[in-house]
């Protein structure tokens, strides 16, 4: 971590994230944002736990209006959900995003981009697979983050949903594990290859033995159940040294580094794998 800080310098994102309790996006300026590609994914890279190697980035969406600055996903995200607007927002992200992989071919990362639960539409998983082969990204290097915010799920379209971007070769990814509406049974019948334990238990594993209990008892269902488990939101030493002896996979959080505009990501990625 100290060397990730020193890398990083002057420019990681700081606090120039717009509060997500501004209510400042409607549905007009969202198509805007989407037709005139203001909406860009920042990078925020995912280590080992146990070794601290750098093994991915999770793209996360930001709106960077040309007159109000970055505004958070927070802010943006439910609406497009509810518009329908969250299918192009995504294609965009992906697209972005891969072309950004793209160079750094050289090195052996994988990408993560998130999705809603309400997009459930099947063309979509065909969408996401011919954007990544029109790029040349193999979907064996894409894990999608399924985020749990759509209430009203049928389980049967949920299952052959998420088949169908297992099938194509996506990995999957169970987001904000413990918190909502994911339950053991979803989990062993879902075909995820990862979980994410929510920063909400990471953040405080400091000063909460409920949540130390809570962490590890989902490292260890996840270790049972073949499953590598993230934790999200590791803020300082004392959590990744908890993480790590629990056991757990791999690791994110601002003690290594904040999501970073793609051009920063890019230059600290190749910094960090040179040494
Ligand atoms: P998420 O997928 O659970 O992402 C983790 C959030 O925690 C991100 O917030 C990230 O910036 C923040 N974070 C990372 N490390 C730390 C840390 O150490 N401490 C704290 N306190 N926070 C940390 P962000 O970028 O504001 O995104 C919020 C949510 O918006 C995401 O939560 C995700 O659910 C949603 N989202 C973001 N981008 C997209 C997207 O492209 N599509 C969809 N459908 N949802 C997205
Ligand atoms: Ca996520
Ligand atoms: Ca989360």
């Amino acid at each position: 971590p100290e060397m990730f800080r020193s890398l990083l310098g002057a420019g990681a994102e700081k606090q120039q994230v717009r509060n997500p309790t501004d209510q400042i996006v409607d549905e007009d300026m969202l198509v805007q944002a989407i037709k005139e590609c203001w909406i860009e994914p920042y990078f925020q890279p995912k280590f080992t736990c146990q070794t601290q190697r750098l093994c991915g980035f999770e793209a996360l969406a930001r709106l960077n209006h040309p007159e109000f600055g970055m505004i958070s996903p927070d802010s943006f995200i439910p609406l497009a959900e509810r518009t329908g607007l969250i299918t192009p927002l995504t294609l965009q992200i992906l697209e972005s995003a891969v072309l950004w992989l793209k160079q750094l071919d050289a090195y052996e990362i994988g990408l993560a981009v998130n999705l809603s639960r309400s997009q459930t539409d099947p063309a979509l998983a065909d969408q996401l697979l011919t954007l990544s082969s029109k790029h040349g990204v193999s979907p064996g290097r894409i894990t999608l983050e399924v985020t749990e915010t759509a209430q009203h799920q049928d389980p049967m379209q949920l299952l052959e949903f998420l088949t169908r971007y297992r099938i194509q070769g996506f990995h999957l990814s169970l987001d904000d594990f413990g918190v909502g509406y994911s339950s053991l049974v979803e989990l062993a019948r879902l075909p995820f290859s990862e979980i994410k334990i929510d920063k909400r238990f990471v953040g405080n594993l400091a000063q909460s033995t409920e949540s130390q209990k809570i962490c590890a008892a989902i490292i260890g269902l996840g270790q049972a159940m073949g499953l590598e488990v993230t934790a999200e939101g590791v803020e300082n030493q004392h959590a990744l040294d908890f993480l790590a002896q629990a056991g757990c996979d791999k690791v994110q959080g601002y003690y290594f580094s904040r999501p970073m505009p793609g051009y920063e990501a890019l230059r600290w990625s190749r910094q960090y794998s040179s040494g």
